[in-house]
């Protein structure tokens, strides 16, 4: 998958479990873009803050 916001690089992808659920992390560092994605599609910070601190 190519980075929305400069379109010429591959979006470096860190998957993880975290409280049962798996989610990803993509991020293209040129562009200090980092977004978090879940089974449902993007995530919000707060929901990962919240999935990491169920533990
Ligand atoms: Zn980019």
């Amino acid at each position: 998958m190519k980075c929305p916001s400069c379109r010429t690089r591959e979006l470096v992808v860190i998957e993880m479990k975290v409280a049962s659920e798996k989610i990803a992390l993509r991020t293209c560092s040129p562009c200090d873009l980092r977004y978090w994605e879940g089974l449902d599609g993007q995530l919000p910070l707060d929901s990962v803050l919240a999935l990491v601190s169920k533990r």
